[in-house]
């Protein structure tokens, strides 16, 4: 299984976004695709369409529990896509986990024993404590959403920072897969500008499908479903689908079963 992380410790950038969709256009091509939704604010698996009471089993389980995948992963109505979801509790793992021990690398110890899926995107929390770290230690690639505002790029160094901690520390394996530039208005001026320093610091690492600011993306978690599905046409959607055909061009080998 190859695991990619969504991660940025900025808030509102288009995490979850990009995690849904991309997810999404992996499983409409035939991968079988699970997502761990690592924040305690659920939006992942709200998004996804799995409510409260689907949420038996959540990453929390993982996480504090060791359970397996297996037993908490729940199909979505997306056909080829699982999801882990989250709950509330997972806000109180990030101080339990302090005491545990492998605590870093409790979900990396999850997704190595898991069989049944090709592809995991893992939804982080918008921090870089103990929840992001976990996914950081158990991904082969990272996915950056970046938002272009003004401070883009000191948020992206000190996300950059704990990349090296982490291939120093806990995962040597540890890659950028790329950044992806989201909320996209071709109308603002600050936004050309930033994207510009974006793409003139980081090269090839920069995507080069942007995501556009677009409301159908929005909208669609209101409907419980991807944009993917709730508006195949809408530019958003379009968008997401480029950036998954160049993602995949990008993807790791595959982890050797360990
Ligand atoms: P994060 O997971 O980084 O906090 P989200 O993906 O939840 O970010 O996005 C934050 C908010 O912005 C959500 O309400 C989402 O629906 C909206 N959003 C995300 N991407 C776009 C976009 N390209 N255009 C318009 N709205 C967007
Ligand atoms: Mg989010």
């Amino acid at each position: 299984m190859i695991t990619i992380a969504v991660a940025n410790q900025k808030g509102g950038v288009g995490k979850t976004t990009t995690a849904i969709n991309i997810a999404t256009a992996l499983a409409a091509t035939g991968w079988k695709v699970l997502m761990i939704d690592l924040d305690p604010q659920g939006n992942a698996s709200t998004g996804i369409g799995v409510g409260a009471a689907e949420r038996e089993y959540s990453s929390y389980d993982l996480l504090i529990d060791q359970a397996s995948i297996a037993s908490c992963a729940v199909p979505t109505r997306i056909p080829g896509l699982d999801v882990v979801p989250a709950t509330v509790d997972l806000s109180g793992a990030e101080v339990e986990l302090v005491s545990v021990d492998n605590r870093t690398g409790r979900l990396r110890s999850a997704i190595a024993a898991d069989a049944g899926h090709d592809i995991c995107l893992i939804d982080c929390p918008p921090s870089l404590g103990l929840l992001t770290l976990n996914a950081l230690t158990a991904a082969d690639a990272l996915l950056v959403p970046l938002q272009c505002e003004f401070f883009a790029l000191e948020g992206l160094s000190q996300l950059l920072q704990t990349v090296e901690r982490v291939q120093e520390r806990f995962n040597p394996d540890l890659g950028i897969l790329g950044i992806v530039l989201t909320m996209y208005d071709r109308r603002n001026r600050l936004t050309d500008q930033v994207a510009e320093d974006v793409r003139s610091c980081l090269h090839d690492l920069v995507f080069e499908s942007v995501i556009p600011r677009n409301v159908r993306l929005s909208e669609a978690p209101s409907h419980g479903m991807p944009a993917l599905i709730y508006d195949h046409a809408c530019a958003g959607s379009q968008a997401y689908m480029k950036l998954a055909r160049e993602l995949i061009g990008r993807l790791p080998e595959r982890r050797k079963a360990a």
